[in-house]
């Protein structure tokens, strides 16, 4: 089967394209065809990814989304073969101000309202006993719910495409850059023609779009990982530890901690994914300032790194059908959440492409003509 003589080409093999894959073929879709301009699945962020998941979100549809999510990754070992690695060790989230508190206060009641019981607000003596490395003399307080935690997002990716192959879908790795010529025009690479074409190219989703004619508000942002060498000082179990205040967090992976703090670092190529390791003083001061112990971690430059989140204006995805070409479909611009509700994300797309409406969770918050209509979803500035 080449490209041409597809029913469906899904371009990009990241998490999105590997889950939308499955869940096309799971629901009867034969002729699927995966098309990767890189030599191997996840070099994109999927393979950057922090591997957290979480409940906490301060939207009804996201914290459906995650709700259902958690079923699915619950449920994933025995649909897929592989595990996923979800383990629930929490996300605490930790506030300086009344007005942080206050936020999160409102997201909870948000999260409540969605079906979330678990989460609930936390007092400093509690933060220090859930984080226990943590300086919380300057904290009033936070929110924290256990089922929030980790998940491996390659495994994730792995179970999906090694289950869609079973199903008879294709993936086809060094593809070269695909253009769909849905709409005319286009450069270099493969082109599809005549084929319905699924976006799943992650940042680069704005550039296949505009291949296809269409216009969509998906931009790329840098965000940088710094990671040090094992530290063993901290617990495995250490839930991901969040200021709010100013959007550093931590985790613990393989036994080394993951630090993070959302710089936008602007770079002359918006796509360019090398570490710049300027940033890392201005993290670390962030790192020993809340966890003090870090002042003893080293950091492994060779396992930190620089990868892009698909930024939507209002940071939510845009799933559906883009406006004006037919057969032209967008599952994008989750802004840095896309591992944890990729399970959703394939099967609704799935669902609107198959059924002509997802059936499982209304998402019409996440229809792409949005914002042509200007009804963006409110954002937060939790995380
Ligand atoms: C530092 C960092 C931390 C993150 N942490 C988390 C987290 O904790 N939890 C979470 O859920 N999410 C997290 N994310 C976000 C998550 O990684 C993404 O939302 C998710 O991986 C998006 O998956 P994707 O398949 O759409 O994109 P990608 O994994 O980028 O895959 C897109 C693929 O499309 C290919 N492609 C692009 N253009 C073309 C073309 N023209 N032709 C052919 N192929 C093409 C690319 O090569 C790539 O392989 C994080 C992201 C970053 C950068």
């Amino acid at each position: 089967m080449s490209a041409s003589t597809a029913e469906v080409a899904i371009i990009g093999s990241g998490v999105m394209g590997a889950s939308v894959a499955y869940h096309l073929a799971l629901r009867g879709c034969r002729n699927v065809i995966v098309l990767e301009q890189q030599g191997a699945p996840g070099l994109g962020s999927t393979g950057k990814a922090t591997g957290g998941f979480r409940c906490q979100f301060t939207t009804e549809v996201y914290v459906r989304m995650s709700l259902l999510a958690r079923e699915k990754l619950r449920r994933f070992p025995e649909e897929l073969g592989v595990d996923p690695g979800y383990r629930p060790v929490g996300y605490l989230f930790m506030a300086k101000t009344p007005a942080q508190l206050s936020a999160l206060r409102a997201a909870v009641a948000v999260q409540r309202a969605a079906g979330l019981q678990e989460v609930r607000e936390v007092g400093p003596d509690e933060i220090r006993r859930l984080s226990p490395a943590v300086r919380a003399d300057d904290l009033i307080g936070g929110t924290f719910c256990p089922v929030d935690g980790y998940i491996v997002p390659l495994e994730i990716m792995r179970g999906y495409i090694e289950a869609a192959r079973r199903l008879g879908v294709r993936f086809e790795y060094d593809a070269g850059r695909v253009e769909c010529l849905v709409g005319g025009g286009g450069t270099a690479g493969k082109r599809i023609e005549g084929v319905r074409a699924r976006n799943a190219a992650g940042p680069w989703a704005g550039v296949v779009a505009q291949s296809a004619g269409v216009r969509i508000p998906v931009e790329p942002l840098r965000r940088q990982t710094a990671v040090t060498q094992p530290f063993p000082r901290l617990p495995a179990d250490t839930p991901m530890t969040i200021n709010v205040d100013d959007g550093f967090h931590f985790r613990v992976r393989d036994r080394r901690a993951c630090l993070l703090w959302p710089d936008d670092l602007p770079a002359d190529d918006p796509f360019d994914t090398t570490f710049d390791r300027r940033w890392l003083p201005e993290v670390l001061r962030r790192a020993h300032d809340r966890v003090p112990c870090f002042r003893d971690a080293e950091i492994d430059l060779e396992r930190c790194s620089c990868g892009l989140y698909e930024m939507s204006p209002d940071k939510h995805a845009l799933v559906g059908p883009a406006s004006g070409v037919d057969g032209f479909y967008l599952i994008n611009g989750s802004s840095g959440h896309g591992v944890m509700h990729s399970p959703v994300l394939g099967l609704l797309l799935a669902e609107i492409i198959l059924d002509g409406g997802a059936r499982t969770l209304d998402i019409h918050a996440l229809r792409p003509s949005r914002f042509a209509e200007g009804r963006l979803n409110p954002e937060s500035e939790i995380l």
